[in-house]
């Protein structure tokens, strides 16, 4: 399918912006050589409106539509280390968003799942990464549910702040899987990094804070 979104080229100073930003998140040690590779092959100011064309490798979020933000690269950087993605792992993405945190997973060789609950999001976002050549599975539904029919999961990715852990999402979890989820009422959230081991109890990690746009409940869809 074509889309419909005007791509810029990934030109030489962008390539430069792009290196740049990578070794501004080394000297901070936010993320880890994987996932700093991974972030070096996607062009993220593809992800952007055109407006935003030369902040776009700046560590800020960026409004995508539909009231919704692109996650900072140090955000990025940050979920990408601690879910320790394995190549080939089936991984669950909530928040599809723009799809730049995607691709970034697909770099780090995962199969990825990933819903979006805004329609305008998931219409536009498919189309967009294929015209990349990515081709993850993308669906338009509640995070809260998950995904039960293609579970359970190696790892599960929230990229929206939880007001709490969902347990459809702990159950959908592979037997020493992780999910990595932001969780607070507030416009706060603490990074939580939740283990299920063998004998499948939990064990919980608190990490730093973080301000992500909400996880939306009780939505009707089509609205
Ligand atoms: N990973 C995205 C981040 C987008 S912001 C990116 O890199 O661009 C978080 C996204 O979560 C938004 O697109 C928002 O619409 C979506 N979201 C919020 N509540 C959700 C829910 N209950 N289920 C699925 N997606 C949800």
């Amino acid at each position: 399918m074509k889309s419909s979104i005007q791509r810029p080229e990934d030109s030489f100073k962008h390539q430069g912006m792009r290196r740049k930003m990578i070794a501004d998140l080394q000297a901070k040690e936010i993320g880890n050589t994987r996932v700093w590779e991974a972030m070096l092959k996607v062009p993220r100011h593809f992800f952007l409106d055109k407006a935003f064309l030369n902040q776009a490798y700046s560590d800020m979020a960026f409004r995508i539509g539909a009231g919704q933000t692109i996650s900072q690269p140090s955000t990025v950087a940050y979920q990408s280390a601690i879910l320790d993605v394995v190549k080939g792992e089936k991984v669950l993405e909530i928040g599809t968003g723009s799809g730049y945190q995607t691709c970034v997973l697909l770099e780090l060789g995962a199969k990825v799942f990933s819903i979006e609950r805004q329609k305008e999001l998931f219409d536009k976002t498919g189309p967009f990464l294929q015209s990349l050549g990515y081709s993850p599975k993308l669906f338009y539904g509640d995070g809260y549910k998950g995904l039960p029919a293609y579970g359970p999961f190696d790892k599960i990715l929230v990229t929206c702040g939880a007001p709490f852990v969902p347990q459809e999402l702990v159950d959908q979890l592979k037997p020493g899987g992780l999910l990595v989820i932001p969780v607070g009422a507030g416009e706060v959230q603490q990074m939580q990094r939740i283990r299920k081991l063998q004998d499948g109890s939990i064990e919980q990690q608190t990490l730093r804070d973080f301000r992500f746009v909400p996880m939306l409940e009780n939505k009707n869809w089509g609205d």
